[in-house]
């Protein structure tokens, strides 16, 4: 077992879907998140063993809903699906339904039909990735559609797109998502053979009507790239930490708790939408200005708590050269804020 899978102790290493390689994306300065996901810690456990918990996951309506969508637009062999596509699509194949059923057999047989010329959908794939040096299964719930000479990727998601307009936190992480899927296919195919344009297949409006709209995800490829090659480069990250840490789940939570702060975090709200263990980590950082997000980080640069922004506002701490701006605009603040409060009513 070599250094990185022990820091996970008994427990079998967790594995990653497409949902947790976006996820990587969430928060890419992050040496904790980057060290646990690498070990393939399971971080719901440890969140729980800990006394944070976190919410994941979709509620049962969301999912009745998404899956009612999907298995509508996949009936009679996507019929509906290939009118929305609004192109002549070829043949379909499902490879969810395979006979001999094990991974390597159904991966065998995507990658037989993507390598083919045939202009067609092609129905849950099973491509893989290499994540932190293990070969992850990816078993997307997607199709992919080849025009051309190039693979297409296609989305299906259960939000609604209203007036032309989406959720952009969930448009945001539906780009990310289908970029897993791009760069699984580019690895297996190469770059050319699979487009930076993938379809997002949604309800329109308050209907279960569908509408494609085409999303470049050409950003999101290169935020996961230098993830997955960060990740890649954990080995080193690993070898200056303690050799005793462990985060095996089944130690007692003090033990983790101290574990936990031997690697460094960055929380950011955003935290709460992408990582096992936000509430822990939020907790932590109580009072840090980090906590309060990344514009407030930026504008307080070398600032690091709350208690010292009130002192420096305040004029009772004397700031570094490092703070001298960030405290001007503190003082500032406090000055404008100080007046206001002091104007009579209606004036
Ligand atoms: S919740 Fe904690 S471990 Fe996860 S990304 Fe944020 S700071 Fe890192």
């Amino acid at each position: 077992m070599n250094r990185i899978d022990r820091l996970r102790g008994t427990a079998a290493g967790k594995r990653h879907n497409a949902r947790t390689v976006a996820a990587l994306t969430g928060n890419p300065g992050c040496t904790r998140r980057a060290v646990l996901d690498a070990a393939g810690v399971d971080k719901v456990k440890l969140a729980e063993r800990i006394g944070f918990p976190g919410s994941f996951g979709q509620s049962r309506f969301a999912l009745a809903r998404g899956n009612a969508f999907e298995a509508m637009l996949k009936a009679d062999d996507c019929a509906l699906l290939r009118s929305t596509l609004g192109a002549y699509v070829g043949s379909y194949e499902d490879l969810g339904v395979d006979e001999d059923g094990t991974l390597a057999a159904r991966h065998a047989r995507t990658r037989a039909l993507l390598r083919g010329a045939a202009e067609g959908l092609i129905d849950h794939p099973l491509l893989t990735l290499d994540v932190a040096g293990q070969t992850v299964f990816l078993e997307p719930d997607l199709i992919t559609h080849r025009t051309g000479a190039q693979l297409q990727v296609v989305e299906i998601k259960s939000f609604a797109i209203i007036d032309g307009q989406a959720d952009g936190t969930a448009v945001s992480a539906a780009a990310v998502q289908a970029a897993v899927y791009v760069l699984a296919l580019r690895q297996l195919l190469g770059d050319d053979a699979v487009s930076h344009e993938v379809v997002l297949v949604c309800p329109e409006n308050f209907s279960l009507q569908p509408v494609a709209v085409v999303l470049d995800v050409r950003k999101q490829l290169s935020t996961l790239r230098r993830q997955l090659s960060r990740l890649a480069s954990v080995a080193d990250l690993v070898e200056a930490l303690p050799s005793s840490l462990s985060f095996d789940v089944e130690l007692p939570a003090p033990d983790l708790v101290s574990a936990l702060s031997s690697v460094d975090a960055r929380y950011a709200p955003e935290c709460l939408s992408s990582c096992e263990l936000s509430v822990y980590c939020r907790h932590e950082s109580d009072g840090d200005t980090a906590a309060l997000g990344r514009p407030v980080r930026d504008a307080l640069g070398g600032v690091e708590t709350i208690g010292e922004v009130l002192a420096l506002a305040s004029g009772v701490a004397t700031p570094t050269p490092e703070q001298a701006e960030a405290a001007a605009l503190l003082r500032a603040a406090r000055r404008l804020r100080d007046e206001a409060l002091s104007r009579p009513a209606g004036s």
